[in-house]
């Protein structure tokens, strides 16, 4: 196929990757493993793109990690200290490239797929962090922070975070330090709290509060008709969703302010979908604000 817009997203075990069509409908799909390393990046996003198009429109791609100016900085799980992805794909393609953090291509696709121009995208993944897209354009922030809000600390004398304080949003609810906390894998400690392990209940209750808070914080600073809630710990299945809306609806139950704006119904999971792809794909075209 020619003309189409191909969009990547590369995630630390696979890459998935959309074409799509003048319209924005997805096309045609690919996925593969990922290929760590800067060279092993470069040559699975190569090998979709020529899965998916000879000569693609454009080239747009999710990433973990601090991304700009097309440049990806400190993407950890992949192996990556420092690469100029955007100038390297461009290089090989002829293309117009796009790079941008991955849980921000997200927000990007579900406030596409779902026709919700105002959209904040929550990932609670190894890590926690929040997308925005305000009025169809993405929010970047004066240096590229916005969004960074699994930083924000929650309690002063909480446990440390990697970031130097104390108490982040981050330090609870990442799947990281959930597993820390439990002593398990992150995915056993909802089960294993379930069943009345008492450590994982005391670090699932925390993570889940955590979770709870950083969904206000989008809610009441941004006002969106939609808190999107995507990453590996929002998994369908893993228990999350259940007491993240339990948590919420205690909440609201001792505050009126809290139940007049109705926030656990705008709770909307990404599950598989590939919205992230599909927001990677419209990232050439993005203007962000700043
Ligand atoms: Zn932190």
């Amino acid at each position: 196929m020619t003309g189409v817009r191909v969009g990547i997203d590369i995630g630390g075990t696979k890459v998935e990757a959309v074409a799509l069509d003048a319209s924005g409908a997805v096309v045609a799909r690919d996925r593969r493993p990922t290929d760590p390393g800067p060279d092993g990046v470069v040559r699975s996003a190569l090998a979709s793109v020529r899965a998916l198009a000879a000569e693609p429109a454009s080239i747009g791609i999710g990433i973990p990690g601090m991304v700009e100016g097309g440049v990806v900085r400190g993407a950890v799980n992949l192996g990556i200290a420092e690469l100029p992805l955007a100038d390297v794909i461009a290089a090989e393609t002829g293309a117009a490239v796009g790079v941008e953090n991955d849980v921000r291509a997200a927000a990007v696709g579900a406030s596409h797929v779902w026709e919700t121009p105002t959209i904040a995208l929550l990932n609670l993944g190894t890590g926690v962090a929040a997308g925005v897209v305000v009025a169809g354009r993405l929010l970047s922030g004066r240096g590229g922070a916005a969004g960074e809000i699994g930083h924000f600390s929650i309690d002063q004398a909480g446990p440390a975070c990697a970031c130097g304080q104390r108490g982040c949003i981050e330090a609870y609810a990442g799947g990281r330090a959930l597993a820390l906390r439990a002593g398990m894998p992150a995915a056993a400690a909802f089960a294993a709290a379930a069943s009345g392990d008492a450590r994982a209940r005391g670090a699932v209750r925390d993570a889940v509060s955590a979770a709870a808070s950083a969904v206000e914080i989008l809610a009441l600073s941004i006002d969106p008709p939609v808190v999107a809630v995507a990453g590996g710990m929002a998994r369908a299945g893993g228990g999350l969703r259940d007491e993240l809306a339990g948590e919420l609806d205690r909440r609201a139950a001792s505050s009126p302010f809290l139940r007049e704006l109705r926030i656990r119904d705008r709770l909307r999971y990404v599950g598989d979908a590939p919205l992230p792809a599909v927001g990677a794909a419209l990232i050439p075209e993005q203007e962000p604000h700043g």
